[in-house]
């Protein structure tokens, strides 16, 4: 006898839990024959078919704004997961997921250009990576000098400046940014948090305010 698996357990699997993208996907899995409605189980011979008849069909996605657009535009229906580790586009991941808020605060909020002041040389390539594409960037190696005037400039190019003070940061560096009096302080967040997530969290509730 061939192994055969439950259906619903084989969707639960791929995040297909909630009963609208339950009911939606085997109704795909149907109208090729693959399985009919009275059936619990399925062979496990079919299951290469059925993965590929739903993969064809729909763009696996979480309830995130942003991820349900990308969905309308894949040309496939959407299918609502959960969890939403399962979504293909954001993976249900913090960094993923707060880059993507992020950015859609920002294309809200009319912010383009951000700069970044501190962090990692490898985070500070994981953000030009992620949002270097949609938004304008400027990072600032937090442990090098920089001057009163390339920071000024800084200030005023910038719509939103992130200073990470729980990263490599030195204060000669951040007290450019943070010093009082200056024209440009509603642009300036200080983040106190480490993690990729917390910095853009911080500047989206500073946006959000
Ligand atoms: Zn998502």
């Amino acid at each position: 006898m061939s192994a055969d698996k439950d259906i619903d357990g084989w969707f639960a699997e791929r995040g297909i839990t909630l009963p609208d993208s339950r009911a939606r996907a085997r109704a795909a899995l149907e109208e090729v024959g693959l399985t009919s409605s009275r059936k619990v189980r399925i062979s496990e011979a079919k299951l290469p078919r059925a993965e590929q008849v739903l993969a064809e069909r729909f763009y696996r996605v979480c309830a995130a704004s942003e991820c349900q657009q990308v969905a309308r535009a894949s040309g496939k229906e959407a299918l609502l997961v959960e969890p939403r580790s399962h979504c293909e586009h954001c993976g249900g991941s913090n960094n993923r997921r707060a880059e993507v808020a992020f950015l859609e605060t920002c294309q809200r909020r009319g912010v383009r250009r951000v700069v970044v002041v501190g962090g990692s040389p490898a985070v500070r390539e994981e953000l030009e990576n992620k949002l270097g594409g949609r938004i304008e960037l400027r990072m600032v190696d937090g442990t090098e000098r920089r001057t009163a005037g390339k920071a000024q400039s800084d200030l005023e190019w910038g719509d939103l400046v992130l200073v990470w003070g729980a990263t490599e940061l030195h204060h000669k560096v951040s007290s450019h940014y943070t010093q009082p009096g200056t024209p440009h302080r509603h642009k300036v967040v200080h983040v106190a948090r480490r993690g990729v997530a917390a910095l853009l969290e911080a500047g989206i509730s500073h946006l959000e305010r």
